[in-house]
């Protein structure tokens, strides 16, 4: 089949839940994208921040081919070593104690609502203690549990009724976490670094208000690192830098260097009131997936690894800073989860840049949202930040 093919059968046998671009991707290789017609792509998005290692990394590659010849699946009715390895290692290099498996982002934030409520009813019990507080800007997946703690209003009103006693109260603002949590309240749900809602970090004082306020009303705090987690700020976890650490932490993206892997850190007091039968999954923490994070972890794990992404992440921010286009808002994020705010729509820029061979998604409608793979140098942040340069001043008429 050719690309034209592809995109037409896609048309005819595909639910239609995406919007995607003309273009058909056949092979990667490092920062690189390759299509059906042969054209090279810079891939700035990283399958929205997932390929950490970049693309068809040879240690992962190897990693896999290995396991997926020994062993991809037993379920979870047996031990694998994989999967109790990988647990291992998140629990040594976290505050956590323990460690739920998942397949995606929304099962990993499914699973700490249902620990959240599971250990409210016993630590309370007979007390009305089920409500959940998510802020503006949020997303956390889009399952019928978690979609009810995602924002956009577009995204929930097609499924109502959805879980009842969600809040939502506006991010990053103090005085309204104070107000919106009480002694009803058994999570608070938050994006240390928000991606979906426009790249927008989350101040210290805000996180460790929510500490505070979640310790004084007994109530769990879940850090969604889904998308900023696991390096992509420059620290392993987005967190770290706020001076507070959460009862359970979700993950997934790029945990599993691009297969399906979701993963929920606990605390033992957490973990103490789940028991079993309490959650489960076929698939979960199945030894490919495990096997495959393996990698990504003790990579991005190593301290010169991440001083590395740390020293990239200020070289790009710094040299998109330089871009001066009318059209700039702001450019924000942390690490390499970058955020260019607009005063126009982005998506005719995007296209634009697809056209240069460049590849970056949106986080809204006027937010560029740009997620190289780990591993970029400096010679493709400097080919990306020409590329936008020429997009915006052509966009901008200059
Ligand atoms: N949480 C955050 C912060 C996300 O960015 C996403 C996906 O974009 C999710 C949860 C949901 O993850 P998934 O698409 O793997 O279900």
């Amino acid at each position: 089949m050719n690309a034209n093919e592809i995109i037409q059968n896609e048309g005819s046998y595909v639910l239609q839940t995406y919007v995607r671009p003309p273009v058909v991707f056949e092979r990667g290789e490092g920062p690189y994208l390759f299509d059906t017609e042969g054209r090279r792509y810079l891939d700035f998005s990283s399958g929205i921040a997932v390929t950490a290692l970049g693309h068809s990394d040879p240690e992962w590659v190897a990693a896999v081919q290995d396991q997926a010849a020994q062993l991809a699946h037993v379920s979870n009715l047996y031990y694998t070593a994989p999967q109790v390895e990988l647990a291992q290692r998140l629990v040594e290099h976290s505050f956590a104690d323990r460690v739920y498996f998942g397949n995606t982002g929304a099962e990993a934030n499914e699973a700490a609502l249902k620990f959240a409520r599971k250990a409210a009813r016993q630590r309370f019990p007979g007390q009305e203690k089920t409500h959940i507080v998510a802020f503006s800007g949020s997303f956390h997946g889009r399952t019928m549990g978690v979609l009810s703690t995602t924002y956009k209003e577009k995204y929930r009103a097609p499924f109502e009724p959805l879980i009842p006693g969600v809040t939502f109260a506006p991010f990053n603002d103090l005085a309204a976490a104070r107000a919106a949590i009480n002694n009803q309240t058994c999570a608070v749900i938050v994006e240390p670094v928000q991606g979906e809602g426009g790249v927008r970090p989350a101040t210290a004082a805000f996180l460790q208000e929510l500490r505070i306020l979640c310790d004084e009303h007994h109530a769990i705090l879940i850090f969604d690192e889904v998308q900023c987690g696991l390096g992509r700020t420059g620290m392993l976890w987005a967190h770290e830098a706020m001076g507070v650490t959460p009862d359970i932490m979700t993950l997934a993206k790029p945990l599993a260097g691009g297969l399906p892997i979701g993963a929920t850190l606990l605390t033992q007091a957490v973990a103490d009131e789940i028991g079993p039968g309490d959650h489960g999954s076929t698939f979960a923490g199945g030894p490919l997936v495990c096997r495959a994070a393996l990698v990504v972890l003790d990579r991005v794990s190593d301290p010169a690894f991440l001083a590395e992404v740390r020293e990239s992440a200020a070289y790009f921010q710094h040299r998109l800073r330089t871009i001066e286009v009318e059209e700039i808002v702001e450019v924000r994020g942390s690490g390499l989860l970058v955020g260019i705010e607009m005063r126009v729509p982005v998506a005719p820029l995007i296209a634009a840049a697809r056209a240069e061979g460049l590849l970056i998604i949106n986080a809204g409608e006027n937010v560029l949202r740009i997620a190289p793979s780990l591993i970029v140098g400096r010679a493709e942040i400097d080919q990306a930040v020409e590329i936008l340069a020429t997009v915006f001043a052509q966009s901008s008429g200059a």
